[in-house]
């Protein structure tokens, strides 16, 4: 619990931060007790003063790995507990037994935490999680029966679904509608019972079948369901549908301000009809949390449905949930991104209420800025050409190679200098060779200097090419006296600077260069199915040469580097280092992304 930062003011508002303020100048909710973990009305009363501020939660269900979606409600949520002096709660939305799973629970913990989020409080380090909560909403349930506001319905699904009505035509009361308390109760109790089966009968909150909202028409608020549950196992054959649970969820943790994403805004007068039943019941206290909508992320060229993200696991479409194409949090890591770039992503592009699609490019400009300050410098040669200087042995003598060093960051120098070798022997990009220059080319043909960076200045002379006419290697001259760092160096002016390695301490390396995982830039938004559009080439292999710092790369750490001129890269967290352990693989980088941008939307 952190007083607000000074510097915390400096972000910029938006309509959820004025209604925090709003809430905390009227003290709307500062008369709340807190009975130290989350409980009803009784337990909350026996408490302190509540220590936070505010309260708000991120309930992800467990039945799949995070996304970017939600990384962007984690750091929403847990981003105004911080600067409000308030708390965030993790909260496991499990009450939907079948889908869920506690290899999810694990991998959803392991992201918020990376994210740099935490939820620990004084005396408990446990996330919460929805199921916890099943006796108080059975008995809350028993309460709504009791105060004639809800009644067990026996109509099949089918008539359950015409008797609604639609936006046009008011519902049609059920048959069931009318029967009484203790009918009702005993019922309701033999569901619990399992002496029904499942589906034969729902519990159903008594509001108003002509509701113009259809959420008000007497939604569903429990089912039978013979189903293990992960958490509470066998224990229940019925369990709350979750626009029930979800509201008392809030309710027993004391949450303040319960953000959610636009498609419950018309859930929300059920979630006040049922907290303010409750609270004239006495179960729990007053005022009772509110729901906010916000827009949820969209972004250009990514699917965020947990649901297919989980089929393009199943079906091979990629490696897996870490596969560093997928917008989940733990792809996103191996792809490279920090932390501080996705907080960088979710303050920038703000709250709002209205659907729009966020361009890639604004995800990546975020990965930019965070690692430009950064990652240290690295060359490295991602399409290999053979460089041979041809009066080395001459100028320098037969076998040697001359020490060369560039600085790790050129903005920090205090993180010192990295030491490579230069030689007779380079390898260069293919593309800094042409024997015709197109116009404004400045880098290898004949006749043409250039510098190699951090090393000499030398002079194109010709290429060696094959029988197909390919260009095999470049033959080139060193031009004496021109070492960068040496006095005199820059006496002789040169339009183009190209990146090398020495091939005597060049470390060969695979380095996956990934593209967006689908071609469209609003996937699964038309007719087409999603698989179709996949990208094709969204990842291509290439065995590169870079220099010999790189090999000390601790993939562990996901240490992350520049490669220069072609962007950041980062050490495969599961393929690189088995040479480190003495095994025979290579080094193995991913691609982060460009320099510059490409993924604007044309
Ligand atoms: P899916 O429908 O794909 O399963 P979900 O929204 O149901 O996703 P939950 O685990 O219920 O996934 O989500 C936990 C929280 O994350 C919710 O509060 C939800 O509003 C938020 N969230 C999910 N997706 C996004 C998104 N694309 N943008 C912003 N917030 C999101
Ligand atoms: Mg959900």
């Amino acid at each position: 619990m952190n007083a607000p930062a000074d510097k915390e003011a400096l972000k910029p508002s938006n309509f959820l931060r004025q209604v925090i303020e709003r809430d905390l100048e009227q003290q709307t909710y500062a008369h709340r007790q807190w009975g130290g973990s989350p409980g009803d009305a009784a337990h909350h009363q026996h408490g302190e003063p509540d220590p936070a501020r505010i309260r708000t939660r991120f309930p992800p269900e467990p039945n799949g790995y995070l996304h970017v979606g939600h990384a962007k409600s984690i750091c929403l949520n847990f981003g105004l507990a911080r600067d409000y002096g308030g708390v965030c709660h993790l909260r496991f939305d499990d009450t939907n037994p079948e889908k869920e799973d506690t290899e999810y629970v694990n991998s959803i913990i392991d992201s918020v935490r990376w994210l740099g989020y935490d939820w620990a409080q004084p005396g408990n380090d446990q996330p919460y999680q929805a199921s916890d909560y099943f006796d108080f909403m059975y008995r809350a349930a028993e309460y709504l029966i009791e105060a004639g506001l809800a009644y067990v319905d026996e109509q099949t699904p089918e008539q359950m679904r015409a008797n609604r009505g639609d936006f046009a035509k008011p519902g049609v009361d059920s048959p069931f509608r009318s029967r009484s308390i203790d009918e009702n109760l005993q019922r309701f109790r033999e569901m619990r019972d399992g002496k029904l089966p499942d589906g034969a009968a729902v519990l159903r909150a008594k509001i108003n079948m002509a509701s113009p909202n259809i959420n008000m028409r007497d939604p569903a608020i429990y089912r039978i369901r013979r189903a293990t549950h992960h958490n509470t196992g066998d224990k229940w054959c019925i369990y709350p549908m979750y626009t029930y649970a979800h509201p008392i969820e809030d309710a027993l943790e004391n949450i303040t301000h319960s953000i959610c994403t636009l498609e419950f805004e018309d859930q929300r007068p059920f979630y006040d009809w049922l907290l303010d039943r409750l609270a004239e019941g006495g179960l729990i206290n007053k005022p009772h949390p509110r729901q906010y909508e916000f827009a949820r992320l969209n972004l250009t060229y990514v699917i965020t449905s947990k649901r297919k993200l989980k089929q393009l696991v199943d079906e091979g479409h990629v490696s897996g949930w870490d596969d560093p194409r997928m917008p989940t949090i733990v792809g996103l890591r191996r792809r490279g991104y920090t932390p501080e770039s996705l907080q960088l992503f979710a303050e920038r592009i703000g709250v709002t209420k209205s659907d729009s699609w966020i361009d890639y490019s604004t995800l990546e400009g975020c990965l930019r800025e965070d690692l430009d300050a950064k990652a240290p410098r690295a060359m490295a040669v991602l399409d290999p050409l053979k460089l041979v200087i041809t009066n080395w042995d001459e100028l320098m003598g037969e076998g040697t190679l001359d020490d060369c060093s560039a600085p790790v960051h050129p903005h920090h120098p205090e993180l010192g200098r990295r030491a490579f070798k230069f030689g007779k022997e380079l390898w260069i990009e293919k593309t800094d060779y042409e024997e015709v220059p197109p116009k404004g080319y400045n880098r290898l043909y004949p006749g043409n200097k250039v510098r190699l960076k951090y090393g000499h200045v030398i002079e194109c002379v010709d290429a060696i090419k094959n029988e197909a006419g390919e260009v095999q290697q470049v033959r080139a001259t060193l031009v004496p006296d021109t070492k960068s760092g040496t006095p005199g160096s820059d006496a002789i002016k040169v339009k183009g600077v190209i990146t090398w390695v020495a091939a005597a301490d060049a470390v060969p390396a695979e380095v996956r260069l990934y593209d967006r995982l689908f071609a469209v830039p609003q996937p699964d938004t038309g007719d087409k199915d999603f698989l179709e559009e996949l990208n094709p080439d969204s990842l291509k292999t290439v065995t590169a040469y870079v220099e010999p710092s790189l090999a000390q790369a601790q993939a562990q750490a996901d240490e992350k580097f520049q490669f220069e001129r072609h962007g950041y890269f980062v050490a495969d967290s599961k393929d690189h280092g088995s040479h480190q352990t003495g095994g025979e693989g290579k080094p193995v980088f991913n691609r982060v992304a460009g320099m510059k941008d490409s993924w604007a939307t044309k």
